[in-house]
């Protein structure tokens, strides 16, 4: 029953789905999935298990899963950067770490102005090689997903690591609680949620649009979406601009203007999402104890 798996609220959402492709469960047994990263050339996808400290491995050749990081300093989000090397936040050592071709990890960022993060919590890297990450707190409000702690910054902000020097630059300042976030395909703009709402009820659970410079300068950053109670975590961007954004319990669909056109149901909550296959037309969901994945006819922009 496929068709029961898309809400269809606009035409051009119905020509980017197919509705004999359901939706498939290809894993379950995790607490809280989250950080999906697909890797083309290993036809792999490695995503996190938060309050089970480990990352999980789907292998797309013979649908096997196995444990890929275990412990995983409570890994959150994660990406791929340009050299095909995988970026992690790590809400354990609050840092955000990459791991070398060799094996070998380097950490990236781990204080700010003398001041621990809170918890790294997603992350993207831009054509340029720069590194953009969010540090809500979710994983030193308490012992589920982290260790408990006392944050040492004075709030939850945004944050850039310059790629010729690895110099850390707070490039936003006004979220209560930064989450997902992506660029358009041309990158010029970058999207991020605002989970706030899971602090304070009339919190944010919004995803705002900045316009980023040629220096990674933001400007902007009006509301582009809003839900009324879900919250929007992770979400990646097509190579024609749309957002497919975790909502609740599916994932959203949202053209450039704004517009909501429709929504994949997937039942239990959605932490994030990635394009992946060897065609990027496969996306594939973390949704609280489980990955799906579900074919459409839209290619991601990029896999990470
Ligand atoms: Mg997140």
């Amino acid at each position: 029953m496929s068709a029961d798996d898309y809400e269809v609220l606009h035409e051009d959402f119905r020509r980017k789905i197919r509705f004999s492709a359901a939706v498939e469960r290809l894993f379950t047994g995790c607490r809280w999935a989250e950080g999906p990263a697909y890797f083309p050339a290993h036809r792999a996808l490695i995503w996190s298990d938060v309050p089970n400290d480990r990352m999980l491995r789907f292998d797309e050749t013979d649908g096997s899963v196995s444990v890929f990081r275990g412990p995983s300093n409570y890994s959150n989000g994660n990406t791929v950067d340009r050299q095909g090397r995988l970026v992690t936040c790590e809400h354990g050592t609050r840092r955000v770490t990459r791991t070398e071709h060799d094996g070998s990890i380097t950490v990236l960022a781990d204080r700010f102005e003398g001041r621990r993060f809170n918890s790294p919590n997603d992350v993207v890297v831009r054509r340029d090689g720069s590194i953009w990450f969010t540090d809500p707190t979710y994983g030193i409000d308490c012992d589920y997903e982290g260790y408990r702690a006392d944050p040492e910054m004075d709030g939850s902000h945004v944050y850039r690591i310059d790629p010729a020097d690895g110099k850390i630059t707070r490039v936003a300042d006004d979220f209560e609680k930064p989450n997902g976030l992506a660029f358009s395909p041309d990158e010029r703009l970058l999207y991020v949620a605002d989970t706030g709402a899971t602090h304070r009820p009339d919190g944010p659970r919004h995803i705002r649009r900045f316009a980023v410079d040629e220096r990674g300068k933001l400007s902007g950053g009006e509301i582009f979406a809003s839900l009324s109670d879900a919250m929007f975590d992770g979400f990646r961007i097509d190579s024609d601009g749309r957002i497919w954004t975790s909502a609740g319990e599916g994932v959203n669909c949202y053209a450039p203007d704004g517009r909501l056109t429709g929504r994949i149901r997937i039942g239990e909550t959605v932490a994030n999402l990635v394009f992946g296959g060897p065609k990027r037309n496969r996306l594939f969901i973390c949704a609280t104890t489980s990955l799906y994945s579900v074919l459409i006819a839209v290619n991601g922009d990029k896999t990470f």
